[in-house]
């Protein structure tokens, strides 16, 4: 059960103290409190865990401070969306709002590997309007004796060329907890000229302890990668690691996954796993078609498959798109053959826009289908 109370409300006040002495002395239910700090105002929630199925809903409205009870039904309790549960999944970070409706391309390096390359990159984004990027320093490899990243050395001057050319959002994969540190280190140092989303990749989905450590920093939003090789419960439920130690800013990120299937595409993609996600949870939900399609194999008529799904994600109501690119794809030290080149960026962001639009236009008209047809 979720306790919603009245916004702003001083956790030091009088009203605060009384409901929290009430809280303590029921029966075989402990609480925990969380804060959300929006834009205008900051909600606290009191999650109720344990025998909740007692306890009246009526009743718990009546305690001090208490706006709204939602009864939790599944599992994702923080993350989760449950019956007469409107709460939006907006949030800001670093003057970007991320949500269910909002949408941003994070396009970038694989890995980063010299400044050249990372300018060109961020310069391009820029002149196509772009305030968002990938790059990857922490990269975690399948073969050891295949390139692991740049690390640490790389961060300041890869936060300084971001700031340069205004990208405001990183999205960096980390491995390690101490990775957070570095790269807040780093951001000291250079003066906070960009704002840095940390990734949460594939191969940790269930890397408990790193879960545990990111969750409980709130400076960074997070973007968790699904597990290629474990069910939508399972991966989400590591979402709800990181909201359960106290941060609820998290995008869910499909990527494909592994089968057996043979292998036209690097994974199968799961992109129709984006309206599912968006149903069962409220965070917004990411698509990644480099690592799921993996290959620049394209169709008789000119498009790249990886263009194809990334549409296909997108016209589904995809928030985000995290997409690799790299100025020679031939020299990149990390997933050259799936990466799209600069010149095409502009294509790319214009598919990307008809299939936004698309979905926009596809919501309005389910809108109006609903509104004539009210059940
Ligand atoms: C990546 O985005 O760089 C990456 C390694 O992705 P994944 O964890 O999905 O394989
Ligand atoms: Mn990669």
């Amino acid at each position: 059960m979720i306790l919603l109370l009245e916004p702003d409300i001083d956790r030091q006040s009088e009203q605060f103290r009384r409901l929290i002495e009430h809280l303590d002395g029921l029966q075989g239910i402990n609480h925990r409190t969380h804060q959300v700090r929006g834009s205008q105002q900051t909600l606290t929630e009191i999650y109720l865990i344990g025998d909740t199925a007692a306890l009246d809903v009526d009743d718990m409205r009546a305690l001090p401070g208490v706006e709204r009870v939602i009864r939790v039904s599944d599992s994702y309790r923080v993350l989760g969306r449950h019956r007469d549960d409107q709460r939006s999944s907006e949030f800001h970070y670093n003057g970007v709002t991320f949500s269910q409706d909002s949408f941003h391309v994070f396009a970038g390096l694989c890995a980063v590997d010299n400044p050249t390359n990372v300018e060109r990159m961020f310069r391009a984004l820029q002149e196509h309007g772009q305030t968002c990027a990938r790059m990857g320093a922490y990269k975690p490899r399948t073969n050891p004796y295949s390139f692991q990243g740049h690390g640490k050395e790389c961060l300041p001057w890869v936060f300084e060329l971001a700031g340069k050319y205004g990208i405001r959002v990183l999205a960096m994969e980390i491995t390690h907890d101490r990775h957070i540190e570095e790269i807040e280190d780093a951001l000291a140092q250079t003066g906070n000229p960009t704002g840095v989303m940390l990734q949460i990749g594939t191969r940790n989905t269930q890397n408990f302890e790193l879960l545990k450590h990111v969750g409980r920093q709130t400076r960074f939003p997070v973007l968790l990668k699904r597990g290629f090789g474990i069910t939508l419960e399972e991966s989400l439920n590591a979402a709800e690691y990181l909201a359960s130690e106290g941060n609820s800013h998290v995008i869910f990120a499909l990527r494909g996954m592994k089968t057996n299937m043979g292998d036209p595409h690097r994974n199968f993609v799961d992109f129709a796993h984006v309206p599912v996600v968006k149903r069962l949870t409220r965070m917004p939900v990411c698509i990644d078609p480099s690592h799921s399609v993996g290959t620049r194999a394209a169709c008789p008529e000119g498009i790249l498959d990886m263009m194809h799904v990334t549409a296909q994600g997108v016209i589904a109501g995809a928030n985000m798109v995290l997409v690799d690119f790299h100025p020679e794809p031939a020299r990149a030290l990390v997933d050259g053959p799936q990466a799209l080149t600069m010149d095409e960026l502009p294509w790319f962001l214009q598919d990307v826009a008809l299939a936004r639009e698309a979905y926009l236009q596809r919501r309005e008209l389910s809108r109006r289908h609903h509104a004539d047809n009210p059940l």
